[in-house]
Order: structure tokens, then C-alpha cells, then sequence
């Protein structure tokens, strides 16, 4: 289940202060009409709310970090689900003592700072449907 891409057009910036991260990441791919990507980012946030994906109940069990935290490292890509862009992100986050945390982006993580790099891929369409073994919204490719 492979799709050979190309690089499209690739975008820089910082988001606001305040602003929630994973709904300012997606406003940039609605707004530069990007639906199929990775995403890189750097800086911190005042706190951060993170998934981890329970495999046995098959759903994502979520927790707050009620603290400034710097990132460490944000990945991410971007695709299509029900039509619009949509941002699969994980966040790796330190503490003031340098021990991290980490987990699945989730929207109430607020940014303090943060700088991006969002590189749009052509060439393929990329979906998410549910996925029965795993009960994820998965990427639907065909056996291919
Ligand atoms: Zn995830």
C-alpha cells in the first residue's frame, strides 16, 4: 500500500499566541488549500493535551499537561477525512526538569510559541476511512 508523491509547494510561518494548535494547523491547510502534506514543528505551549491510542479498547484515552512545556519535536502529516484537510500530529514535550512527555496532538494544547514547516505533496489523494483491525481512521488505499 504505497503511493509515490511529489513535492508541492512547501510554507513557513509561526502561529499566534494562545491560539490552539492543532485547529491553527489545520486553518493553514483549509487556507492554502493543502490536502496532502507533512508538517514539522517547533517552540512551546502553556499546556497540552495529548491522546494515547488504548489498542485492546480500540479508542484514545486523553490527558492535559497543565503546564508550560517546550516541543521538542511536532511531526505530522496531512490528508483528507470526510472531504476536508485534516492534521494527524504527535508532539514529544519537555518540562522545565528536561523530562518529556508525549502523545497524539489534540485540540485544547495551547501555543506559547511555535514555528512550522509544511511541505504539500501532489501526485496521490490520501483518505481516512475506519479501519476494522484497528478502529483507527486509517488511510484507505487499495491492494495495490
Ligand atoms: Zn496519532
Amino acid at each position: 500500500m504505497v503511493r509515490e508523491v511529489t513535492r508541492g509547494r512547501c510554507f513557513v510561518g509561526r502561529l499566534r499566541y494562545g491560539s490552539d494548535l492543532l485547529t491553527e494547523l489545520t486553518g493553514i491547510c483549509w487556507s492554502e488549500k493543502v490536502t496532502l502534506g507533512r508538517l514539522e514543528f517547533i517552540g512551546a505551549v502553556t499546556k497540552a493535551r495529548l491522546g494515547y491510542y488504548d489498542q485492546p479498547e480500540k479508542k484514545y484515552r486523553f490527558f492535559m499537561i497543565d503546564k508550560p512545556l517546550e516541543i521538542l519535536k511536532g511531526t505530522g502529516n496531512v490528508s483528507l477525512r470526510d472531504g476536508e484537510p485534516m492534521v494527524h500530529a504527535h508532539l514529544t514535550l519537555a518540562d522545565a526538569d528536561g523530562r518529556a512527555w508525549g502523545g497524539h496532538l489534540a485540540p485544547g494544547t495551547i501555543v506559547f510559541a511555535c514555528e512550522f514547516f509544511l511541505q504539500a505533496l501532489e501526485g496521490a489523494t490520501l483518505a481516512r476511512g475506519h479501519d476494522e483491525e484497528t478502529g483507527l481512521p486509517l488511510w484507505t488505499m487499495d491492494e495495490t
